[in-house]
């Protein structure tokens, strides 16, 4: 454990230096910070010694647990030979090997990786991919895109520029790029107001109409399969995503999956559109892409796409896009490792009963008063509090419902972090099925203190 000094030197310099993301500072410093120190397996310690356990996978991308040998050796083999190299115009071992490994396991069809750093850098990447390869085929009218009402793609100019969620986005509208915004199959709170068992997907007929009137204009339709995350941990219907799909076609417009938060076992399946048997045109793949260990990101395209950036040099067909960190060694040996982890410790196989025993245990909290939807798509779940459940009126969000929650459950030893007035489940594929029981517990005994209910 750390000296007491120390800690306290921590602390200062934490609220005097330190800007956090996605947090309202003025609120955060005046609470004590959780610095974290160490982490194994699901659980996290912090400075005074207090465990928790990683409820939200380090910010959804931790898959084999914190500190996995596997991971941590190939890391240090990889560090004793090389640290970084670049991509632009040299190779590596690493990236190499890992291009084929993921060429292998995704959906037939896509054949290129285009390596970046993180999640926005890898969408960022397919949307002037998809961009320039219109412009390459001669449409050059093709320079708009479609996404999904409460989509979520990542904080860059370019991405929030395709993303929905107006608490996020609504502030540097000003800056964006022309998108269209088809409703989202939100089926609790549905825009059109009809219910899942007999709405025969009408929400695609709201992208059909955009798609009618401006395909013309269409490079690519975004969206993140199965499940919305940062939305609000919306689960989409049966069927939509290959509804999308064909009306992409339909109309000549590219699809882009964004499986950043999808891919790598999330769902039950390596990557979500394969429960939809769907090929998009580019997809992204980031957060679990090495188990959660270091930023790294890869887009991916079909020979298609990629071959139209094909030419002599002057005809400036190439794809002038890439970081210095494009492609780093040490991320691309731990995404091998992690790989590996898939096929010895049987993950995906491992998951399917931790998937049932989460549907099992989560009709708990259908009795709760305050519980209007409870949502799950793989090892992911959300909890969406309301403060009427009949009228299905939400808990105004001054009032803090999700935050007090989560406040709660890391007195009990959970870390968590709510969207909002929803609660997000969202633990490492690893966990065992007696550490998501507690889990859950903690968060059934949070909701109820916070919502008075007993
Ligand atoms: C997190 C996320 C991103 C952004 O990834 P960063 O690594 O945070 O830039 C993009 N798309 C989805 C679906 C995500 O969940």
């Amino acid at each position: 454990m750390l000296d007491k000094n120390y800690k306290e030197q921590l602390e200062k310099w934490d609220k005097s230096c330190l800007w956090h993301p996605f947090t309202q500072m003025q609120d955060y410093v005046r609470e004590t910070p959780l610095i974290i120190e160490e982490g194994s397996g699901v659980y996290l310690k912090d400075v005074n010694g207090k465990e928790y356990i990683d409820g939200i996978s380090s910010m959804w991308c931790n898959l084999h647990g914190h500190c996995k040998k596997e991971l941590n050796d190939a890391i240090k083999r990889q560090i004793d030979k090389v640290a970084h190299t670049t991509l632009l115009g040299p190779s590596n071992i690493p990236a190499i090997e890992l291009a084929g490994k993921l060429v292998e396991i995704v959906p037939k069809g896509l054949q290129k990786v285009f390596y970046s750093d993180n999640g926005s850098t890898a969408n960022e990447v397919a949307i002037k991919m998809a961009f320039q390869y219109w412009q390459h085929k001669g449409f050059k009218d093709k320079t708009e895109f479609v996404a999904l009402q409460y989509g979520y793609h990542g904080d860059t100019i370019g991405t929030m520029s395709v993303g929905g969620i107006e608490l996020f986005h609504g502030a540097f509208r000003p800056l964006y790029f022309k998108t269209h915004f088809a409703p989202s199959p939100y089926c609790y709170r549905c825009s059109l107001g009809k219910q899942p068992k007999n709405c025969s997907l009408s929400c695609l007929d709201g992208l059909e109409k955009i798609l009618k009137e401006t395909s013309g204009h269409i490079a690519a339709m975004i969206m993140e399969p199965l499940i919305q995350g940062a939305g609000g941990i919306i689960v989409h219907p049966a069927g939509y995503l290959s509804g999308v799909q064909a009306l992409c076609k339909k109309y000549n417009v590219l699809l882009i999956l964004d499986e950043v938060l999808t891919g790598f076992g999330r769902t039950g399946k390596m990557f979500a559109c394969l429960h939809e048997d769907i090929t998009p045109d580019i997809m992204a793949l980031s957060k679990g892409i090495n188990g959660g260990y270091m930023p790294l990101a890869a887009t991916l395209a079909t020979e298609e796409i990629y071959n139209t950036f094909l030419g002599e040099y002057s005809e400036l067909k190439t794809f002038f896009h890439g970081h210095t960190y494009t492609g780093n060694p040490l991320g691309c040996a731990a995404a091998l490792a992690s790989l590996d982890l898939f096929g010895k410790e049987r993950i995906l196989e491992n998951l399917e009963p931790k998937i049932n025993h989460l549907q099992t245990k989560l009709k708990a909290f259908e009795s709760l008063k305050h519980v209007g939807d409870i949502r799950q798509c793989g090892l992911i779940a959300a909890i969406e509090l309301v403060r009427d459940k009949t009228t299905k009126e939400p808990y105004p969000w001054e009032e803090r419902a999700g935050i007090k929650v989560c406040i709660e459950a890391r007195k009990q030893g959970l870390l968590i972090r709510p969207l909002g007035h929803i609660i997000v489940i969202m633990p490492p594929l690893i966990i065992k099925a007696d550490e998501l029981d507690k889990l859950l517990n903690i968060i059934y005994k949070s909701i109820q203190i916070v919502t008075n209910e007993k």
